[in-house]
C-alpha cells in the first residue's frame, strides 16, 4: 500500500462506495489518514436504570417492552419505545429514525449508550446509540472517534476504511529535525495519525493533535518566510502625492463626516504612497466601521493622479456592491473615476470590451472578484491594489499579488479582529492602521438567543419590522459550506417561509450554487428594497451593506464561530434606524445547547469584534473538538489559532531558529515544501494555502 493509493485500494471498497468518499474529497488513504475525527466518545460500563440520578450518558441493557409507536411532529419523526432493564424502565424517543419502529419489536434485547434525564421520579431516554456486544467491550478500552459525516458516507464505513488504511501511516516522512521535535516534545508523524484515530483516552488525543496543530502552523509559517526571504521593502514607481487635494474635495460631499479613526487611516495611506516605497498595509476595522470609504478615498487619488486603481472582493455579490457605489459616488460628486466591474456573469464579448477599456485606460478603476482581476486582466498602470476583507484569501495569494507587475500598493482591508500577537505572526510583514470607533449616530444592535421553538415568535417580530418598512436577513443552517445539502436548505426554508408569510411579503433565496448573474440579481433587488426578506447561505457574510435591513436571524446558530457570527450580524446596524440580531440555538443535544448558550450569550453582550475574539479565545479550552473553527483566518484543520496561541508562538521560534542558525535542516525543509506543492493539501496536515 502506498499512501497515494486510491481509496479503491482498501479491501471492502467497491466502486460505490468509492464515489461516497470521493465526495467528501477523499481520494487517496492519505486523505483518508488525515480525514479526522470531530470528537471522541468513550462508553462506560453498563448500569442498572434504578441507580441513575444525574443526568449524562449511559450505557444501558435491558430489553423493548411494548410496541413502539412512531408519530410526525413538525414535520419531525419520533419513535418512541419502553424499555426495561429489570431495576426500572424507562420511555426512550428517537428522532429521525423511522425505519427503527419495525426492528423495536417487544422483548428485543438492547445493548446501548443513551442520554438520561431523570424528571422527578421518571427517567427519560434519548439519542440511544445501539451497540455489538463487540463495540461495547472494544468502547470500554478505547475512545470511540466520531467522525464527520456527510449524506452519503457513513460511521461504519469511515471507520473500516481508516483502518485499514492506518499501516501505511508509516510512510509518512518526517520533515523536523530532531532538534526541533525533541525541544518541543513532539511525537512522530504517523504516531501522531495513529493516536488521533485510535486513541486510548483523551491525552493521546491531545499530544497527538499537538504534533499536527504544530505541523500546521510550522508549515504555513515556513512558507509565509520562505516567501518573503531575501524581500527588501520595494521601491515604487507611483508616487502618489495629490492624496489631500482629491480627498478634500470628495469628502467634503459626503453625507457624513468621517471618523477620527478613518482620517487617519486615510492619512496613512497617503504618507505610504508618496513615500516612494510600495504601500504594503492592513486596514483593520470592526464590521460597519466604514473601511469602504478609506479605500475609494485611496483609489480615487491614484485615478487623480492618471493611474489606475483596483478593488478585489471575496464575493461577485460584493464586487457588485462596490462597483455600483463607486458609480453612483462617480456620478454624483463629479469624481474622477471610471469604474468597471469584472464579473463572472460578463459575456465573452463584454469581458473583451471590458479588458481592451482597461488597456487603452479607458477605465481606471478596475472592481471585481479576486480570480478575475488576477487572471484575466492586464492592466496598463495599476498603481494600487486593494483588497476587501482580505481574511477571505489566503496569506499566499495576498503574497503573489505584491508580486504582480509593477508593484502597485498593496491595501488590504479585513474585519477580523485579532489578538495582537497573533497577528504579528499573521500580518507581520504589514504596517497598519485600525479603525477603532464606529460613526458616530449608529444605534447599537439590540440581540437575542432564542431557541427553535421560538420561530413564531420571530417570524411575528419579522413581519413587524417589514409592515414599517424594513427588511430582513435569514441566514440559514449550513450544513457544509458550499456543499450542495446547503441548497437544499435554504430552498425549502423559503418554500416554508413563503406559506408562513402573507403573500405580498417578498422572500426570495441567495445561495453559493447560483450563477453570479443570479445572485447579483436578488442582491440588487434586496438592496433596492424589492425585496423584504433575504433567506440565505454565508454568502452575505462579508461586506455586504445594506442599511434599511435591520433584522438578522441566524439559524443553527451553534454551528458558527463566534467571531463569523459577528461577522453576518455586521449586516445589520448600517443605518440609522435600530437593528435586530437573534441567533437561534438549534440542538436536541441539552448539553450541547446549555454551552451553545453561553457562547452566544457573548454576542448578545457586547458587539464590540475585538472583545468578542478575546472572549471566544477564554471559553474554548484546547482540545474543544466541538470547537467551531474560526472563520476569517487562514484555514487550519487541527490547529486553532486562539487557543493554540502558545504553541504558534514556539513554531514561530523554532522556525527563526532554524532560519538563522541550521541550513541543512533549511535546504530540508525548503526541499519538503516544494516536494509537497505539487501534492493536494492534506500532505500539508491539512494546510489550505
Ligand atoms: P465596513 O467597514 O464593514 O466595510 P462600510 O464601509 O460598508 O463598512 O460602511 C458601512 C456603512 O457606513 C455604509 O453605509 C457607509 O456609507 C457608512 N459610513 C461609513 N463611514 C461613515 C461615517 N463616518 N459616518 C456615517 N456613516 C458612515
Ligand atoms: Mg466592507
Amino acid at each position: 500500500m502506498l499512501l497515494t493509493d486510491d481509496i479503491k485500494s482498501l479491501k471492502g471498497i467497491a466502486d460505490k462506495t468509492a464515489e461516497a468518499f470521493y465526495s467528501a474529497g477523499l481520494f487517496n488513504l492519505n486523505d483518508l489518514l488525515h480525514y479526522f475525527p470531530r470528537r471522541y466518545e468513550s462508553l462506560s460500563e453498563i448500569r442498572p436504570m434504578a441507580g441513575i440520578s444525574a443526568d449524562g450518558y449511559y450505557t444501558l441493557e435491558g430489553r423493548v417492552s411494548g410496541e413502539a409507536s412512531s408519530v410526525y411532529r413538525n414535520g419531525k419523526n419520533m419513535v418512541q419505545f419502553g424499555f426495561s432493564d429489570g431495576s426500572g424502565s424507562a420511555r426512550v424517543t428517537v428522532f429521525n429514525m423511522p425505519w427503527l419502529k419495525k426492528s423495536l419489536f417487544p422483548g428485543r434485547e438492547l445493548l446501548m449508550r443513551v442520554f438520561a434525564k431523570r424528571k422527578g421520579m421518571q427517567l427519560y431516554l434519548s439519542q440511544p446509540k445501539f451497540l455489538s456486544r463487540e463495540e461495547y467491550e472494544e468502547g470500554l478500552t478505547h475512545l470511540k472517534p466520531v467522525y464527520p459525516l456527510t449524506k452519503k458516507l457513513n460511521d461504519t464505513m469511515l471507520r473500516k476504511a481508516v483502518a485499514r488504511a492506518l499501516p501505511v501511516a508509516e510512510d509518512i516522512k518526517e520533515y523536523l529535525p530532531e532538534q526541533v521535535t525533541a525541544e518541543r516534545g513532539l511525537m512522530s508523524i504517523p504516531e501522531a495519525i495513529r493516536k488521533m484515530h485510535a486513541p486510548k483516552d483523551m491525552d493521546e488525543v491531545y499530544d497527538a493533535r499537538r504534533r499536527l496543530a504544530f505541523d500546521e502552523f510550522f508549515l504555513f509559517l515556513a512558507r509565509m518566510e520562505l516567501l518573503k526571504e531575501g524581500e527588501e521593502k520595494p521601491a515604487s514607481s507611483y508616487v502618489i502625492d495629490n492624496g489631500k487635494d482629491s480627498f478634500e474635495r470628495f469628502s467634503a460631499q459626503l453625507p457624513f463626516e468621517l471618523t477620527n479613526a478613518q482620517k487617519a487611516s486615510v492619512e496613512d495611506v497617503f504618507r505610504d504612497m508618496k513615500s516612494g516605497y510600495c504601500m504594503n498595509r492592513l486596514l483593520q476595522g470592526d464590521v460597519g466601521s466604514g473601511k469602504t470609504v478609506v479605500a475609494f478615498a485611496a483609489a480615487l487619488a491614484v485615478c487623480d493622479a492618471g493611474h489606475q486603481a483596483a478593488l478585489m472582493a471575496p464575493t461577485e455579490v460584493l464586487a457588485k456592491q462596490h462597483y455600483d457605489d463607486a458609480v453612483r459616488m462617480s456620478e454624483q460628486y463629479g469624481l474622477g473615476l471610471k469604474p468597471v466591474l469584472l464579473s463572472g456573469s460578463l459575456k465573452a464579448k463584454e469581458k473583451k470590451a471590458a479588458k481592451e477599456g482597461i488597456l487603452s485606460g479607458e477605465y481606471n478603476f478596475l472592481i471585481g472578484t479576486h480570480a478575475l482581476i488576477q487572471d484575466d486582466v492586464k492592466a496598463c498602470d495599476l498603481a494600487l491594489m486593494i483588497t476587501d476583507e482580505q481574511h477571505r484569501f489566503g496569506v499566499r495569494q495576498r503574497m503573489s499579488l505584491a508580486a504582480k507587475g509593477e508593484a502597485p500598493h498593496v491595501l488590504v482591508m479585513s474585519a477580523t479582529p485579532i489578538p495582537r500577537t497573533l497577528g504579528l505572526i499573521l500580518y507581520g510583514d504589514l504596517d497598519v492602521s485600525v479603525i477603532n470607533e464606529l460613526p458616530a449616530e449608529r444605534l447599537p444592535i439590540k440581540n437575542a438567543v432564542m431557541t427553535e421553538d421560538e420561530h413564531e415568535k420571530i417570524y411575528q417580530f419579522i413581519y413587524k419590522r417589514i409592515s414599517e418598512g424594513r427588511q430582513a436577513y435569514i441566514i440559514c443552517p449550513m450544513v457544509e459550506e458550499g456543499g450542495l445539502e446547503d441548497v437544499t436548505n435554504v430552498t425549502e426554508y423559503s418554500e416554508r417561509l413563503k406559506k408562513i408569510f402573507p403573500p405580498h411579503v417578498r422572500i426570495e433565496m441567495l445561495h453559493g450554487k447560483m450563477k453570479p448573474t443570479e445572485k447579483n440579481d436578488i442582491m440588487g433587488r434586496f438592496a433596492s428594497g424589492e425585496c423584504d426578506i433575504l433567506i440565505s447561505t454565508t454568502v452575505v457574510e462579508v461586506g455586504v451593506n445594506v442599511p434599511n435591513a435591520t433584522v438578522m436571524v441566524v439559524e443553527n446558530a451553534e454551528r458558527f464561530g463566534l467571531s463569523q457570527l459577528h461577522q453576518l450580524r455586521g449586516r445589520v446596524g448600517r443605518g440609522a434606524y435600530q437593528s435586530y440580531c437573534i441567533f437561534v440555538a438549534g440542538s436536541d443535544d441539552e448539553n450541547l445547547s446549555k454551552r451553545t448558550k453561553e457562547r452566544l450569550n457573548v454576542l448578545k453582550e457586547t458587539n464590540d469584534g475585538f472583545k468578542i475574539a478575546e472572549e471566544d479565545l477564554k471559553q474554548r479550552g484546547p482540545g474543544d473538538f466541538f470547537g467551531l473553527r474560526q472563520s476569517g483566518l487562514p484555514y487550519f484543520k487541527i490547529a486553532d489559532i486562539y487557543t493554540d496561541a502558545q504553541l504558534l508562538k514556539e513554531t514561530k521560534q523554532s522556525l527563526e531558529r532554524i532560519m538563522s542558525s541550521d541550513p541543512e535542516s533549511l535546504e530540508k525543509l525548503k526541499a519538503a515544501l516544494k516536494e509537497k506543492e505539487e501534492m493536494t493539501y492534506s500532505d500539508f496536515h491539512g494546510i489550505c494555502l
